[in-house]
């Protein structure tokens, strides 16, 4: 059974070998995602490269998704590694002390601007939220604190202010230069972290642009309290969302997360971007062979929510299991799909198509879901009737037909579609029409008789051309009848 939803996995070193990442391959992975947050430029450009390679040896396609780090604000090390907090304890963020000299009392911060972005009465929460600090007074750069949860603080822990507000801006310098190294491998996405606004977004799109590489696709990772409200404004800049849990959850709480989660996932779609929904996914399996029943929910309810992906973070990158982890995921996504909620769709009922090609995607999906077709092949060269297409629920496979290799690499990210190269030199119409038919028989996904749906344009080869859609089927006539039929 093909799945339709798409597996993101981080890489580091549980699976930096060849020998690893070929096992991911065949575990079912369709995007790899580097985090730039650790990690060296030759580290990042081989990875891409060995995936590459890897995937290519498999006939697959892996897409490749570059995470810039942002602005996660982070305190210092501490003397003797770490400390034990407890509640009512006196504790100091201090912007004027040395980033290792960190005490019982007091430590150092990443963001020597924090003090201004904060007064008494805010929370801190360090380390994902394990620990939290009451501001008691900020006297110069120094911030004054009661711990109100207590427990042990080790070195570089991340710091989040409840309710969000923190005034770092999203791309950082390392960000930028960071850009130019997913440019210079050819990253299929970028996701910028800590967006706040679709500024941000225009921000990053002009970085990548000026780097030489503007055909990348942009993720914006929701994970800011104050992107939310704005949610929309950044999803128009963007290609496609990162439904950011880890942080997000530290700054609205996570018992806040689920509503958002849907909320989020199903703006996206309705604005044909795709969503990912990230972090502790199947957390447990960083350790255990298999997920617990709170993570099968999880990943499970992200289906049904709509989600394009899930992502894996550091149940791949440093995980004991990272190819059980894949497939344990793969087979809740299956089973997801087959429930009703997932394949159905009242979207865009009553909408106008500001586009032809828009038109004939919504038309296919239209006929396919009330007509029993077993699989659509849309030739396409930008992607977007596939992705248009597969923003309507169904549990019909989409295959993306195209000689164009950045599009077939874009695609690996949207639900229910799946990259085929396309070769059409030289060929006469109604060869094509056979070919694309011939190419579902090969991939075992139709027979004799099953009626499958293509789209194309008349000018083939050409971005935004799809004007046709043909309801044919399979082995009951010629090639050139099929298009005599049609004209
Ligand atoms: P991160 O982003 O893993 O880069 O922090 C994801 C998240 O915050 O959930
Ligand atoms: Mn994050």
């Amino acid at each position: 059974m093909l799945r339709r939803t798409k597996i993101v996995a981080t890489l580091g070193p549980a699976t930096d070998s060849p020998e690893a990442l070929d096992k991911l391959i065949e575990a079912g992975i369709d995007v790899v995602r580097l985090n730039f947050s650790h990690g060296s430029e030759e580290e990042h450009l081989n990875r891409a490269e060995t995936v590459r390679n890897r995937a290519r040896a498999h006939g697959r396609q892996v897409g490749v998704m570059a995470d810039l780090q942002g602005p996660k604000i982070r305190i210092g090390k501490f003397v003797g590694g770490k400390i034990q907090l407890a509640e009512g304890d006196a504790f100091c963020i201090d912007m004027g002390m040395e980033i290792d000299a960190g005490t019982q009392e007091a430590v150092g911060t990443t963001y020597k601007e924090l003090h201004n972005d904060l007064s008494r009465g805010d929370s801190l929460l360090l380390d994902d939220g394990r620990i939290v600090l009451w501001v008691r007074d900020v006297d110069g750069n120094k911030v004054n604190c009661r711990v109100t949860v207590g427990g042990a603080l080790s070195n570089n822990k991340g710091i989040n202010l409840q309710g969000g507000g923190l005034s770092a801006a999203a791309l950082t310098d390392k960000d930028r230069a960071d850009i130019l190294i997913a440019a210079k491998m050819q990253a299929d996405y970028v996701a910028v972290s800590f967006v706040r606004s679709a500024e941000d977004v225009r921000e990053a799109r002009k970085l990548l642009i000026d780097a030489g590489w503007g055909e990348c696709g942009i993720v914006s990772k929701m994970e800011r309290a104050e992107a939310i409200p704005v949610a929309d404004e950044i999803i128009a800049e963007s290609d496609g969302i990162m439904v950011a849990r880890g942080d997000l959850g530290v700054e609205i709480g996570d018992a806040s997360l689920p509503p958002v989660q849907k909320r989020l996932i199903k703006l996206a779609r309705s604005m044909d971007r795709f969503a990912i929904t990230a972090t502790q996914m199947m957390e447990s399996m960083i350790e255990n062979p298999i997920p617990t029943r709170a993570e099968v929910f999880d990943v499970a309810n992200a289906v049904l929510d709509g989600t394009d992906a899930v992502m894996l973070s550091g149940e791949t990158a440093v995980g004991k299991y990272p190819e059980k982890v894949v497939e344990a995921m793969s087979n809740i996504c299956i089973e997801a799909e087959q429930q009703r909620a997932a394949k159905v769709s009242g979207h865009r009922m009553n909408e106008h198509f500001r586009r032809r090609d828009e038109a004939i995607a919504m038309a296919a999906m239209y006929t396919a879901n009330h007509l029993g077709v077993k699989a659509i092949a849309s030739l396409t060269e930008s992607g977007h009737t596939a992705l248009w297409m597969s923003r309507i629920s169904s549990g019909i496979p989409i295959f993306a037909m195209t000689r164009n290799l950045q599009t077939r690499r874009k695609v690996t990210m949207y639900r229910g579609v799946y990259p085929v190269s396309f070769d059409l030199t030289d060929k006469s119409k109604g060869e094509i029409n056979q070919e694309m038919i011939d190419e579902l028989v090969r991939r075992g996904v139709v027979r004799t008789k099953d009626t499958v749906i293509l789209t194309k344009g008349d000018l083939v080869g050409e971005g935004g051309g799809t004007n046709t859609m043909k309801i044919c089927r399979v082995g009951s006539m010629s090639a050139d009848d099929l298009d005599a039929e049609s004209s």
